[in-house]
């Protein structure tokens, strides 16, 4: 199976997910930037307040900065099997994270493209709600609560986070479009590109990516 391993796809294509069972059953390790710079901002560190700013924009962090926090942090899972989910994000990233792995003599084996049309995002992510206690998601058809708009573990009001909302997920899309789905090109030229149906069943895509990782 293959150890060091990239998830491309864009926002709601169901890779975080596929990411946390591959964790638990094969022992990856879930490398996702999202978190870990999430994690910066929530302890107000120096790279959390400068990630925040771009963040806060709707745009990407520059890839210098993402880099140097980004290799510092791989730096722990070089000999394990590990996932990059969220990163890198743009061709300029790739390239500076594959010279780097090279020079490590940890390159990367594999990177699974978690296809899925623009109108399934938008469905997945602008129904989605969340418990503004306990933080369970629902959505709104695929996943309703038993009483609408509340949750039905805790009993709170469920949420539309910010992130879901239609115009913000938009300007996501369109920053995926623009600077992050050149990678699929960049990767099937070096022949490590998998392609992974994401409009399947969960349990389909999990079966699929393990498929992916086989060969
Ligand atoms: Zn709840």
């Amino acid at each position: 199976m293959k150890r060091r391993v990239v998830l491309l796809g864009p926002p709601a294509s169901g890779k975080g997910t596929v990411a946390s069972q591959l964790k638990s059953d094969f022992g990856f390790s879930h490398v996702s930037s999202g978190h870990w710079l999430r994690r910066e901002i929530e302890l107000g560190t120096e790279i959390g307040r400068q990630v925040q700013v771009f963040l806060d924009k709707g745009e990407l962090a520059p890839d210098e900065l993402v880099l140097e926090f980004m290799e510092h942090r791989l730096q722990a899972e070089l000999a394990e099997a590990f996932l990059l989910d969220g990163f890198p994000r743009t061709v300029a990233q790739a390239k500076a994270l594959d010279e780097w792995l090279v020079a490590q003599g940890a390159p990367i084996e594999a990177v699974i493209f978690y296809e899925c049309p623009e109108s399934l995002i938008l469905d997945r992510v602008t129904g989605r709600r969340t418990c503004a206690r306990c933080e369970r998601i629902y959505h709104v058809r695929n996943r309703p609560p038993q009483t609408p708009g509340r949750c039905d573990l805790c009993g709170a009001a469920l949420i539309q986070r910010e992130d879901d909302t239609e115009p913000v997920l938009r300007q996501r899309l369109k920053v995926y479009v623009q600077q992050t789905e050149p990678l699929v090109d960049y990767y099937r030229e070096q022949g490590k590109l998998k392609v992974v149906d994401a409009t399947l069943p969960s349990g389909q895509i999990y079966a699929a990516s393990i498929e992916a990782l086989k060969q």
